[in-house]
């Protein structure tokens, strides 16, 4: 029986995890649960934002659920005990390269777009970002200039390993939705991005099925708020997807809805998901919590970490359903609580 474990860590992250939770406990699937805390509240719990004990219950499950982390009484703890760094230790132990984020416009929300309605309406695509290389892991440092100036570098640099298996869960998602994937890099000024081109070239062969283009990063800024529904599946770098993510979000409306996955590979044995939003200390506590992004996650787990595409599917609809049929928390600008925002959930399941 597949082993779940729950993060629930700080602020609103236990309030959304456990509607999460029981949206699991009505798909009637074979699974079991173990709980363990993280961020503050493992802070508190075991003297560490990422105890041993839950490190090892991480790295023995099938999957993580996660909340959010961050806690303001821990503001001023060094910052190796800071509940954030829960989140970078649990990537590095895991080795999540790859981030998954679907932005999808949902009917009734189009108002939440930072987009007009007919515009995000067509939203429908998935990031995949790599994420444990490029400039953000190169070399980095100080220097001075001949000049005598302070110069800051950091070094951007890819290997074909890493191109390849992150362009592997891009072609692999996009054979799986509608068969576009848009790989997204800077190959007219950057040796590194025509490294990226030339192995994402070399691996179209084995994915017939698929339609690969290329964009330059610049114009995939403008045509993401241009014309999002040109988009299926986009795969970029960790820098490039850093940034094209956060807009694509804005795209789909409030932070609530939105769901992520990290992979350690395709089919996703052990991924971690949970939603984008932090802890949201300001209205943590009043039962004021969005669960969706939440529940999505869990749907997410799902598909790629369970083998359980069917039950995906059918929380990714009952979700949709409540949205459409007027369920909204108030950063949706309605008034219903965490909990009945989760039973509306249920009762479209
Ligand atoms: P945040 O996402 O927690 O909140 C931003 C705003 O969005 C707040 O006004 C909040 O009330 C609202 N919001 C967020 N999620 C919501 C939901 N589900 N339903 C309704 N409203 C929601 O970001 P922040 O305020 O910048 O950070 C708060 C804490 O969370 C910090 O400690 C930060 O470091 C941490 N954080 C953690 C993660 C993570 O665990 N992966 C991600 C981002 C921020």
């Amino acid at each position: 029986m597949p082993l779940i474990a729950l993060l629930p860590g700080d602020g609103i992250g236990p309030e959304v995890v456990t509607q999460a939770r029981r949206v699991l406990d009505a798909l009637g699937l074979d699974l079991s649960y173990q709980e363990a805390p993280v961020g503050g509240a493992g802070y508190e719990a075991a003297g560490h934002p990422l105890p041993p004990a839950t490190l090892d219950l991480a790295m023995r499950a099938d999957a993580i659920l996660f909340g959010a982390v961050g806690d303001p009484r821990f503001d001023n703890l060094d910052r190796a005990l800071r509940p954030e760094q829960a989140i970078l230790g649990l990537r590095k132990a895991m080795g999540t390269f790859a981030n998954l984020r679907p932005a999808k416009g949902f009917p009734g929300l189009e108002d939440a777009s930072a987009l007009r309605p007919e515009v995000a309406r067509a939203l429908d695509l998935v990031i995949v970002r790599e994420l444990t290389g490029d400039v953000y892991f190169g070399e980095k440092g100080r220097r001075e200039t001949a000049d005598g100036l302070r110069q800051g570098y950091d070094v951007m640099a890819y290997d074909e390993g890493e191109v390849r298996r992150i362009a592997t869960v891009g072609f692999e998602m996009a054979k799986r939705r509608q068969g576009k994937l848009c790989s997204v890099d800077k190959a007219n000024v950057l040796e590194t991005s025509q490294l990226w081109r030339d192995v994402v070239n070399e691996l179209a062969g084995d994915y017939p099925e698929v339609t690969l283009t290329h964009m330059y990063v610049d114009n995939a800024a403008m045509q993401l708020v241009r014309a999002p529904g040109q988009f299926d599946v986009i795969v970029t770098g960790n820098l490039f997807g850093d940034i094209l993510s956060d807009q694509a979000s804005m795209c789909a409306g409030s932070i609530g809805m939105l769901a992520s996955a990290s992979l350690r590979e395709w089919a996703g044995a052990n991924g971690l998901y949970e939603p984008i939003h932090g802890s949201a200390p300001d209205i943590a506590g009043q039962g004021k919590a969005n669960p969706c992004a939440a529940i999505l996650s869990a749907a997410m787990m799902l598909r790629h970490s369970l083998g359980q595409e069917d039950a995906a599917l059918r929380v990714e609809a009952a979700v949709a359903k409540a949205i459409a049929g007027g369920a909204r928390t108030a950063d949706l600008g309605g008034s219903l609580s965490t909990t009945a925002i989760a039973d509306a959930v249920l009762a479209g399941l």
